[in-house]
């Protein structure tokens, strides 16, 4: 039984509307062993003949057998697995890869089929040693002579094996010195068992051959054997199992490497097509992080007024129009809250604008009437002097304590304690100054405090107070708390003639608001993020057109459509890796730099928010460099070869 035998094969091609019938049944045997030139003119079918031959193409009709094999009936990956186990091919052009060194071209179809690194590289080194290349062993293509490279590419053929070695005009970029030695080293390899297959369209180098096939117009026209052929020992071709987890990661591993190397050997393509995936990771980050920022200090601020506090208003609430005509809140109340167990200070509050006058300096201010619990609410301390007591209270005592705000107006740099401020005609006697502990809301204005009951009896006249704070206890109910109050009250006036609100309520308010706007937000830098996807998929596809070539190499030498896959599948998931690591990057840089230029802004990093931003780069990745990948994957090795 013949190694290669075909019978009746016929090729023929779409071309527009017309077929082009290129080989026209062509009956042929080749023995293993052998060593056959197909020669005839150009475009007379020898590269269509070739590429059957070698389980690039297949025939449209007539039977191909190799090794009693018919390859009609094997699949797409058993096709590749022929190719890579038991063809060689040498290529007119050598088609090697630019961006890998001689080992490393002639490594690729050991990668595919699952060879060990080491041992692949050092065969790789030996064959190329062997073919005189062993100084050259780290030189890129663009290095190298054609006849050297030619050497490469002869190596890359043998790594594997190499039982059949399919040359289409491998002589044919090469001066005649290299030329000569390439024809040298072809004999030498039929010395030595490999069955050589090559074609040319020069009878001087088809005569180096024992068997000259004359192909025309897609038929044979003449077969002649200028010496009996004798069958030798045939070459043995090692089959690695290649298969388990370990050749798994290691074909992962070498895809991972081609594809950093592509992705240096464009830096610039790579980078844009990057910048779609940085600018939606850095927004994304940036946004979460500047509404944790924004929501933690507003949280902070109003911890800082008190954190669990509880105002009582008179009215049903707020925008009730009768509320100012509702007297309700008396002092009363807040001493009848007073003795709850869970209410660590009860101040009830009255307040006024009015005209502060001391010497010569008169400035508006808001007066508060206030309780001595007030100040133990948080929302003020006290920086000089004394607050006022119980006593005071009781006694209505003209005494002040001033914000800091006041202080400075009145008095600056000078110590105000002891000295009197006029409001209107009533002298009020500085004890005291508080300075504000957080953040306030609303308008600014100049405070001074008074006891409530002063202010109601000289300032206001008024006999009710504008509301009552409760300051709950640390760890007390609040909603207990509130129903507590509401009893208590409803007790005394008879009906509910007041409401409460409490900070808690605020505080839910705000975090809610801030989670909303975080949302929105993010929903617009995903969105940027699927355009920036949607920009990877565009060049993706564009990349592999331009790869067609380096596609039909490594399927010619043995990938399989899932090594060419994942090739760019992990391509495109390492440049929105790496998109997305700068994006990081980038956004923690903006932070530091609005730190400095606006301290007042603040940026809460989260590691959730990270994590989230790789993930959903590598989903981004995943789904948008599969079509790509895939287009890749389904590229017919002959038309990718074909395109240089
Ligand atoms: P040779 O290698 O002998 O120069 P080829 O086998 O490359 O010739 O091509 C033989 C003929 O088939 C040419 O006329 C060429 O235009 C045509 N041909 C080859 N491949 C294709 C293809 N994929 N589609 C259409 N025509 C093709
Ligand atoms: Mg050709």
């Amino acid at each position: 039984m013949a190694l290669i035998e075909l019978s009746g094969v016929e090729r023929a091609f779409a071309a527009g509307e017309q077929t082009v019938q290129v080989l026209r049944g062509i009956d042929l045997c080749i023995e293993a062993g052998e060593m056959v030139a197909i020669i005839g003119q150009s475009g007379s079918g020898k590269s269509t003949l070739m590429n059957i031959l070698g389980c690039l193409d297949r025939p449209s009709a007539g039977s191909y057998r190799f090794d009693g094999r018919d390859v009609h009936r094997l699949a797409d990956l058993d096709l590749a697995e022929l190719r890579r186990d038991h063809f060689g091919f040498i290529f007119q052009r050598y088609q090697l890869m630019a961006e890998l060194d001689a080992v490393g071209n002639v490594e690729i179809p050991a990668i595919y089929r699952g060879a060990a690194r080491r041992a692949r590289r050092e065969r790789a080194k030996a064959l190329l040693t062997r073919l005189g290349l062993g100084e050259r062993l780290g030189n890129k293509p663009g290095a190298l002579s054609g006849g050297q490279q030619q050497r490469v590419s002869v190596a890359r053929a043998l790594i594997n094996g190499g039982e059949v070695i399919l040359a289409d005009e491998p002589t044919g970029a090469l001066d005649s010195a290299s030329g000569a030695e390439l024809m040298a080293l072809l004999r030498e390899l039929h010395a030595e068992g490999h069955t050589v297959i090559l074609v040319t369209h020069d009878p001087q180098i088809a005569g180096a051959a024992d068997r000259v096939i004359e192909i025309s117009d897609g038929e044979i026209t003449a077969d002649t054997r200028k010496r009996p052929f004798t069958a030798s020992a045939r070459v043995e071709t090692d089959h690695p199992a290649a298969s388990g987890l370990g050749a798994l990661a290691d074909r992962l591993r070498e895809a991972t490497r081609m594809a950093l190397k592509s992705m240096s050997a464009h830096k610039l393509r790579s980078f844009l097509t990057m910048l779609g995936i940085i600018i939606g990771i850095t927004s994304v980050v940036s946004v979460v992080a500047l509404g944790n920022g924004s929501q933690q200090q507003v949280l902070e601020n109003i911890a800082s007024i008190g954190t669990s506090t509880i105002d009582i208003r008179p009215g049903t609430g707020f925008g009730d129009r009768r509320a100012n005509r509702v007297d309700t809140l008396v002092g009363g109340d807040a001493d009848a809250l007073a003795p709850l167990d869970f209410a660590a200070s009860v101040s009830p509050e009255v307040s006024t604008s009015a005209t502060v006058i001391h010497g010569g300096t008169s400035a508006s201010a808001q007066v508060k009437g206030v309780s001595a619990g007030y100040f133990q609410l948080g929302a003020y301390k006290l920086t000089a002097g004394t607050a006022f007591t119980e006593a005071d209270l009781d006694a209505r005592a003209q005494v002040a304590v001033l914000d800091s705000d006041a202080a400075q107006t009145f008095f600056g740099s000078e110590s105000p304690i002891g000295q009197r401020v006029m409001i209107g005609r009533v002298p009020l006697q500085v004890i005291g100054v508080v300075a504000s502990s957080g953040a306030s809301f609303g308008p600014q204005s100049i405070k001074v405090f008074t006891p409530y009951t002063t202010a109601m009896a000289r300032i206001t006249g008024s006999r009710t107070v504008d509301s009552i704070s409760v300051q709950v206890a640390d760890g007390y109910d609040m909603t207990l708390a509130e129903t507590q109050i509401t009893e208590v009250l409803t007790r005394r006036h008879g009906k509910v003639d007041f409401f409460l609100t409490n900070t808690d309520a605020i505080r839910e308010t705000i975090q809610s608001t801030s989670k909303t706007l975080t949302w929105l937000i993010s929903a617009i830098a995903l969105i940027s993020l699927f355009v920036g996807g949607i920009g990877v998929m565009n060049i993706m596809l564009v990349s592999v057109t331009e790869r067609t070539r380096e596609i039909g190499i490594r399927k010619a030498v043995g990938a399989r459509r899932s090594d060419i896959t994942a090739q760019f599948l992990i391509e495109a998931v390492l440049v929105c890796l790496i998109g997305g690591a700068l994006g990081v990057a980038l956004a923690y840089g903006l932070g530091a730099v609005l730190g400095v230029v606006a301290p007042s802004m603040r940026l809460v990093y989260s590691g959730a928010t990270v994590a989230a931003a790789f993930g959903s780069a590598t989903l981004i990745g995943v789904v948008f460099g599969y079509l790509p990948a895939r287009s890749a994957a389904k590229l017919d090795p002959v038309v990718a070869l074909a395109r240089e």
